[in-house]
């Protein structure tokens, strides 16, 4: 696949405010955060979706949960929503699969 943002970011190209990192995914504060706690996780691996995951990277997606988990607790959060935007329909504007932690203020349902 192309590169994208989050590679340069995962290969030291380009500056992040990094929050945590391990061998197989990095976590960073969202440049343009809709919250305020907006944390991005993202694998090292370099999928492009959800949609693209195979069975092989059952143990990669279930780290990404932990590693979610292992950042609220640092940081005392109790309350946050988890979403991954699976294509551009559904607002996923880089194409290399993350989970966005949103965290700090009331978020309405459905979401828009
Ligand atoms: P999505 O729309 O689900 O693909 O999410 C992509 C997210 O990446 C957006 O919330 C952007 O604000 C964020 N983003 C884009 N470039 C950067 C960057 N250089 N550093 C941190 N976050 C970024």
């Amino acid at each position: 696949m192309t590169d994208t943002i989050f590679s340069k970011i995962i290969n030291k190209e380009i500056p992040a405010d990094i929050v945590y990192e391990d061998d197989l995914s990095i976590a960073f504060n969202d440049i343009s955060p809709e919250a305020p706690t907006h944390i991005l996780v993202v694998p090292k691996k370099a999928i492009p979706k959800l949609s693209e995951i195979n069975e092989e990277d059952e143990n990669l997606l279930g780290h990404l949960l932990i590693v979610a988990k292992k950042i609220t607790d640092e940081n005392n959060i109790k309350d946050f929503r988890l979403v991954i935007n699976n294509g551009s329909d559904a607002g996923q504007t880089v194409f290399h699969l993350h989970l966005h932690i949103l965290a700090g203020r009331n978020f309405g349902w459905p979401p828009g």
